[in-house]
């Protein structure tokens, strides 16, 4: 008897132990359209704040660097696809709402999860299909014939079960339908990385502007939040899952009627992120981009992309151990040198510097990168002499043990 109950006891400090030490990563982020972050913090929004006040909560930019090589248009699609691929407009090449030729060479998350974990459950909760058909670009060769585990979407083409109507209210039946369902599914299902997409409030700040009904919708998507919020906490609890929750939007608003957006007015270029991650780093409330969304997510669920695809990304992850963020750089007006900052966020490591004068990572190719000599005393700054590497165009990677971050610069003329 004194045995078997001594046995039954380890077995389940076995079980609790492995469930302590394998808990199992899961991710999950929400993009609601166009809610500026003034207004999202003048609302009354409680599933937000609770996932915040189990992480954090900080206003963020997206639109790449205004007026940089990288700067990119404050509009819906170019918007999600900052959070989905890590990467600004010059590279995923998707500027606009019609998504004419985006290029599948940087790949977006799910692509990277799928290929480092071929077992991961993914899973699109989506009011507008163009997110799964085209910015995701499944099923397309050249998007790397990507297919979601399940995928519930398409809806505002059905006319016959959400008739459209002058006010979107069927924008918000569908997000309704889909915040649900995304619920539902997590309950049940827990797949380990999800994307949902929420549009009613775009709908309304374009149509009312600043306005008690915008404030309204920004409420009734909370709500959707928070319904999806009550599910990863039954996946918590139930089943000891580690799950991090991202919540975002795409872009501001414009800063005079609010009506509108696409311009790089502060206003549109600000956004906001709501996350329960606890290991924020020193990126979270200080310069925290949309791009940063990306790798975040991808630490959390313990995947490493290619150090290709690193060297390419321009978000730096908000979570864990950082050293490095924002670099930039001049060319020198003989085009002998670069001079190359960048801030340094913690620890006092000496990262390397790479060069490379060519750009064939954005058809697919290969770049030849070089490393340079790092020979600065000041931390956040050197001089590279590339006097033996004459070129009208160089991209640069400073890498830390941490983390990468890189920065190109063009030869005027
Ligand atoms: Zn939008």
């Amino acid at each position: 008897m004194a045995m078997s109950k001594i046995s039954k006891l380890l077995v389940l400090i076995l079980i609790a132990a492995h469930e302590f030490i394998y808990a199992q990563q899961k991710a999950i982020f929400i993009i609601l359209d166009g809610i500026s972050a003034d207004a999202l913090e003048k609302v009354e929004t409680p599933a937000i704040d609770a996932i915040a006040k189990a992480g954090g909560y900080t206003r963020a930019y997206t639109g790449g660097i205004r007026d940089a090589y990288n700067q990119s248009p404050t509009i819906s699609a170019p918007g999600y696809n900052h959070v989905l691929t890590g990467v600004w407009s010059n590279k995923h090449n998707v500027w606009d709402n019609s998504i004419k030729e985006p290029n599948y060479h940087y790949w977006n998350i799910f692509r990277i999860a799928k290929h480092a974990k071929p077992d991961m459950k993914l899973a699109i909760f989506s009011t507008w299909q163009d997110n799964r058909t085209k910015l995701i670009g499944e099923g397309l060769e050249a998007a790397g014939n990507f297919k979601f585990d399940y995928a519930f979407d398409g809806f505002e083409l059905d006319e016959n079960q959400f008739p459209h109507d002058a006010d979107k209210q069927y924008i918000f039946d569908i997000d309704e339908n889909v915040s649900k369902e995304a619920a539902r599914y997590i309950r049940e299902h827990a797949p380990d990385l999800s994307w949902v997409y929420l549009e009613y409030t775009d709908d309304i700040g374009h149509r009312y502007g600043d306005s008690p009904e915008y404030e309204k919708a920004i409420q009734l998507a909370d709500a959707q939040v928070g319904r999806i919020r009550d599910a990863v906490q039954i996946r918590q609890t139930q089943f000891g899952e580690d799950w991090m929750v991202v919540v975002t939007t795409d872009h501001g608003r414009d800063p005079q009627t609010g009506k509108g957006h696409g311009g790089q007015s502060d206003r549109e270029r600000t956004v906001w992120i709501a996350t329960n991650a606890k290991n924020l780093n020193g990126r979270f409330g200080q310069g925290t981009a949309a791009v940063d969304i990306m790798p975040s997510l991808l630490r959390h669920l313990k995947i490493n992309p290619a150090e290709e695809i690193v060297r390419e990304l321009d978000g730096v992850p908000f979570n864990g151990a950082i050293a490095v963020a924002n670099a930039s750089a001049t060319l020198s007006d003989d085009g002998n040198k670069i001079e190359l900052n960048w801030s340094v966020l913690e620890g006092n490591s000496k990262p390397e510097v790479f060069l490379s004068t060519t750009n064939n990572f954005k058809t697919g190719g290969k770049d030849n990168w070089q490393r340079m000599k790092n020979q600065s005393a000041t931390p956040g700054r050197c001089t590279i002499d590339v006097s033996k590497y004459p070129s009208s165009f160089y991209k640069i990677v400073v890498k830390s043990r941490n983390n990468s971050i890189n920065t190109q610069v063009l030869k005027n003329n």
